[in-house]
């Protein structure tokens, strides 16, 4: 195996790739932000790309908010350029895939924030109203017997009845099995915890036997969107930016996109380099292309 990728670049290297390329892909938490803190230059990066006519997208996989959160979002932690049609989040691009791939058939049985349910609504997908009795458990409480899928997605609310209620659901094999993404976990400041997505989707796969269909990063699913709202892109074109070799980097290999990992988030350069390593060879599409420690470092490639 040829030790490819992983390339520490810097200067006039990121000058280049930045003139070779003319898609831009950015993750966002790690990569643009933590939280609600901008990544000290991530404005000014963002900015000066659109300037120059570069394409600029943002893909993330946190889907707790509906598309004009993030652009409030971004415009209060100084991006005041990005658009609503820049933005690709695993809420929205689960809309999509209910809306315009499955043509769901019915209700969805929704576990996630009301941002997600939302971004639902928004495209017309009609989900089950949860009702709101403490008492009630799945011995007694209603089923709709509407239900064409289950979603999956991060839920601060998550209770027992709503894993059993979608346990009912998923009897069915006709009834689809979605997740807005499938990550484990997110770091929070003072070494905390947040559980993903994936954590919560894992209890359902386990109670019910069955495998969800992920929509968000690492499937291809949310390329295609990006594809199918912007013309002529080509994946040669594009440069992936994310901070997450399993969701990001792996993204990007599946979409045949260059990958760029940032050191400003969840991995590693160590981790990356033992993926390298690996005599496993489906590691290697996990390993990134290039590697900087925070995009900010795109910035002297904008001075004359
Ligand atoms: N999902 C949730 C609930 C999150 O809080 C986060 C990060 O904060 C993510 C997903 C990951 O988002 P991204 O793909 O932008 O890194
Ligand atoms: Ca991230």
């Amino acid at each position: 195996f040829g030790f490819k990728g992983c390339q520490k670049i810097r200067g006039p290297q990121i000058r280049n790739l930045l003139e070779a390329k003319d898609f831009f892909l950015f993750d966002c938490d790690g990569v643009i932000w933590h939280g609600e803190n901008a990544i000290t230059g991530a404005a000014k990066v963002v900015s000066s790309l659109i300037r120059r006519g570069k394409n600029v997208v943002f893909v993330t996989n946190n889907c707790t908010r509906p598309r004009e959160n993030y652009v409030h979002k971004f415009y209060r932690l100084g991006f005041t350029d990005v658009m609503l049609e820049q933005i690709f989040s695993s809420s929205y691009c689960s809309a999509l895939y209910l809306r315009d791939v499955v043509k769901v058939p019915g209700q969805v049985f929704v576990i996630g924030c009301d941002g997600l349910r939302r971004e639902l609504q928004e495209a017309g997908i009609p989900c089950v109203e949860e009702a709101d009795d403490p008492d009630a458990t799945i011995y007694d409480c209603a089923l709709s017997p509407d239900v064409k899928a289950v979603l999956v997605g991060h839920d601060d609310k998550m209770t027992f009845l709503k894993l059993a209620k979608a346990s009912c659901y998923l009897k069915d094999p006709e009834c689809l099995f979605l997740a807005t993404d499938n990550d484990p976990w997110h770091p929070l400041s003072g070494g905390r915890v947040l559980p993903g997505s994936g954590s919560l989707t894992a209890a359902l796969e386990v109670a019910s036997g069955r495998k969800a269909t992920v929509i968000g990063k690492p499937s291809r699913f949310m390329f295609e969107c990006i594809s199918s709202q912007f013309r002529g892109v080509d994946p040669a074109q594009c440069l992936m930016v994310g901070d997450r070799l399993e969701t990001d980097m792996l993204f990007g290999s599946n979409c045949g996109l260059d990958t760029m990992l940032t050191l400003t988030g969840v991995s590693q350069i160590e981790e990356a380099q033992e993926y390298r390593n690996s005599d496993q060879t489906t590691n290697h599409s996990l390993v990134p292309d290039y590697v900087v420690d925070t995009i900010a470092d795109f910035l002297p490639a904008f001075e004359e």
